[in-house]
C-alpha cells in the first residue's frame, strides 16, 4: 500500500498579481505540506498574503508559479470543470460572513452541497440533519438565517462544511464576526472535529484562535517566516483519533 499523499502539498508557489510596474508580488515561493488530520492556522498581518494562499489552496485561483497538489491531485493540470468538481468534493469552506442563503432553511442550505454533488434526495436529507446535530442545531433544521443568531449561523456553515465529508475543512477568519460566547463554541466544535481526525486550516490574525490550533503557519510580505507545532495535552494522539474517525 502506498502512503497517503498530504492533504495540501503547496511547492514553491508565487503568485503575482498585474505586471510591469504595477505588478504585485503577493506571494514569493510559498511551500508547505499538511499532513491528514492536522489542524493548523496561517497569521500574518494584512496585506501580507494569507487571501491569495487560501484561494490557492481552497482551489479558487492557481498559482503564477510553483504547483499545488489537493490530496495528490495536481490542481494546475485541471480545467476550470474539474477543479469546481474537486473543490466539491475535496474542500468544505467556511467564511467570515457565513455566506448562508437567506430565505433557505438551515436543512436546505446544508443540503446544498450535496445537491451539487448529485446525493439523492432522502440520502440529503439524512446526511444534512446529521450534519447539523453534530453542531448542536438539530432543533433548528427549519429555521432560515435571519432567524438565527450568528453564532448559530456560522454553526449551519459548518455543518454545510462538513457534510461532504471533505478531504479539507479551510476556514477564512471564522470568528471574525463572533462575538465572545459564539467564538468559544465555534472553537470547542472545530477542537471536536480536529480530535475525530478532520484536516482544518484555518486563517486568523486573532492570537486565541491560533493557539487552539497544533501548528501555526506565520506570513510576512508573501513569504513563509515561521512555522511552528504546539504539543497540546489533550485530546487522543493522532492514530487513535484515526481509529475513531474509522469507527464512525
Ligand atoms: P491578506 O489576506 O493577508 O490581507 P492578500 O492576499 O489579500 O493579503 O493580499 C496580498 C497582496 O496582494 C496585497 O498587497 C494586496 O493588495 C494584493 N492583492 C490581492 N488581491 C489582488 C488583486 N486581485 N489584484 C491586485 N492586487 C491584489
Ligand atoms: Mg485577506
Amino acid at each position: 500500500m502506498t502512503p497517503a499523499p498530504p492533504v495540501l502539498d503547496v511547492r514553491g508557489a508565487t503568485k503575482v498579481y498585474g505586471t510591469g510596474d504595477t505588478a504585485v508580488h503577493a506571494l514569493r515561493g510559498v511551500s508547505m505540506t499538511v499532513e491528514r488530520g492536522e489542524y493548523v492556522a496561517i497569521m500574518g498581518t494584512s496585506g501580507s498574503g494569507k487571501s491569495t494562499l487560501m484561494n490557492i489552496v481552497g482551489c479558487l485561483d492557481i498559482p503564477t508559479d510553483g504547483r499545488y497538489l489537493l490530496d495528490g491531485t495536481d490542481v494546475g493540470s485541471l480545467d476550470e470543470r474539474r477543479l469546481s468538481i474537486l473543490r466539491n468534493r475535496k474542500i468544505g469552506f467556511i467564511f467570515q460572513s457565513f455566506n448562508l442563503i437567506p430565505r433557505m432553511s438551515a436543512l436546505a442550505n446544508v443540503e446544498l452541497p450535496l445537491a451539487y454533488g448529485g446525493v439523492k434526495t432522502a440520502d440529503r436529507r439524512l446526511r444534512a440533519e446529521a450534519a447539523l446535530a453534530r453542531v448542536g442545531l438539530a432543533d433548528r433544521v427549519d429555521h432560515e438565517p435571519n432567524e438565527l443568531s450568528g453564532g448559530q449561523q456560522q454553526r449551519v456553515a459548518v455543518a454545510r462544511a462538513l457534510v461532504t465529508a471533505p478531504a479539507l475543512l479551510l476556514a477564512d477568519e471564522p470568528t471574525g464576526n463572533l462575538d465572545t460566547r459564539s467564538t468559544a463554541d465555534l472553537l470547542g466544535i472545530l477542537d471536536r472535529l480536529s480530535t475525530t481526525g478532520r484536516t482544518i486550516v484555518l486563517i486568523t490574525h486573532e492570537d486565541e484562535v491560533a493557539a487552539r490550533a497544533k501548528r501555526v503557519i506565520r506570513l510576512v510580505d508573501g513569504q513563509v517566516t515561521e512555522d511552528r507545532r504546539h504539543a497540546r495535552v489533550d485530546g487522543p494522539p493522532p492514530a487513535a483519533a484515526q481509529a475513531m474517525e474509522g469507527a464512525r
